[in-house]
């Protein structure tokens, strides 16, 4: 689904899905309809709310309401980059920070899977939870106005909440992460995580009957989430296994590049020739890119011969990946694979030397994974 990048902090795209831009409406709008009940709840705490700004004012709880939703995501944002700036610390790849309905994720390739390194890349964002929880009871128990005192009210609670829900110990939340780094340091990453695993099946059956139970919507759609999530962890580790003493080239598809001065009609000789669906393209200005056989099909039969190559690669979103999105030859493939399902046609480009020597398909690893597992069978 659709998600847009809406700035970028020391080379990390922040996005934001479009299924938040439904959720933080829907979310201003349930603070609103439920402001009484809040308002309640801040009084008996202590806050005075007859001097709150805009009391009295019929669209009062509606400005709260999209101010205090805001808020929620703002402190979700500093929760994952608190994830981000240890990761880059320990010198790991962080592509993105993708902002959804359930919170956020961030998109990092470990540089290590040491347990001390998991253990706090993990701990870090509900530190930090904790860290804005801190602050927020200070604004309200500090603080002499009205709406300070009420706004850090709410920044206490969702904050102490964020933490808290993320400390479950299961998967992809950050305490499933730390349960399998500590019992990593005694059983070894593979049997800690099918330990870790089972914990998040039998908290997702949990969640998924208290929410059956009591009607909550959410809870089940909670459920449903950590148990797929902790099933992709486990078959992610297992392809990973699978795929240990492999390189990019062992696989890769050898086909010369072509240029993207070159023409759309020169291109599909060069398919045809190679017999791949799929070429590495040699940017002028330096940089890589992929044209598929599907782009090429985009463009009608009898204008093949005057398009170039260059103007398709660009005018594909993803297409444009100029920004040397390539493997190296000798890049071990356990690494590449999450590289390869984001890539754009789930295809890249292989190089050595500088050279680009031809392409690899994420398919290729699924072959070598199914081919791999006849002789090797799960752990
Ligand atoms: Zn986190």
């Amino acid at each position: 689904m659709r998600s847009w990048t809406i700035a970028r902090f020391r080379g990390v795209r922040i996005q934001l899905h479009i299924t938040l831009l439904l959720v933080l409406p829907y979310l201003a709008y349930i603070i609103a309809a439920r402001f009484k009940e809040l308002l309640a709840q801040a009084e008996i705490s202590g806050v005075r709310i007859d001097e709150l700004a805009f009391h009295g004012l019929k669209q009062g709880p509606m400005i709260w309401g999209i101010l205090l939703a805001t808020s929620l995501f703002a402190s979700v944002l500093l929760h994952e980059l608190a994830h981000v700036w240890i990761a880059l610390r320990q010198k790991a790849r962080v592509r993105s920070i993708l902002l959804m309905m359930l919170g956020g994720i961030s998109d990092i390739e470990p540089g290590d899977e040491s347990p001390t390194h998991e253990a706090s890349l993990s701990l870090i964002g509900p530190a930090m939870s904790l860290f804005l929880a801190a602050l927020g009871w200070l604004l309200w128990r500090q603080t002499q106005g009205a709406s300070l005192s009420f706004f850090g009210h709410w920044f206490f609670q969702s904050n102490l909440v964020l933490a808290l829900f993320n400390l479950l110990p299961a998967f992809p939340l950050d305490g499933g992460r730390a349960l399998r780094a500590s019992l990593s340091t005694r059983m070894g990453r593979v049997r800690a995580t099918r330990a870790s695993v089972r914990v998040s099946h039998a908290l997702a059956w949990a969640l998924g009957a208290l929410g059956l139970l009591g009607f909550n919507l959410f809870l089940v759609l909670i459920a449903f989430f950590i148990y797929a999530s902790a099933q992709a962890e486990w078959s992610m580790l297992m392809s990973r296994g699978l795929l240990e003493g492999l390189r990019a080239g062992d696989v890769a598809t050898l086909v010369p590049p072509v240029e993207e001065s070159q023409t759309l009609a020169q291109a599909i000789a060069q398919m045809l020739h190679s017999r791949v669906t799929a070429l590495p393209v040699v940017h002028s200005g330096g940089g890589f890119s992929i044209i598929t056989l599907q782009q090429v099909r985009s463009v009608p039969f009898h204008f093949r011969d005057t398009t170039l190559v260059r103007d398709l690669v660009r005018r594909f979103p993803g297409g444009e990946s100029s920004a040397a999105e390539f493997l190296e030859w000798d890049t071990p493939l356990h690494t590449a694979l999450s590289d390869l399902a984001a890539a754009p046609g789930a295809t890249l480009p292989v190089s050595a030397n500088g050279k680009i020597i031809g392409i690899i398909r994420y398919s290729d690893l699924t072959e070598v994974l199914q081919l791999r597992s006849l002789e090797k069978p799960a752990a």
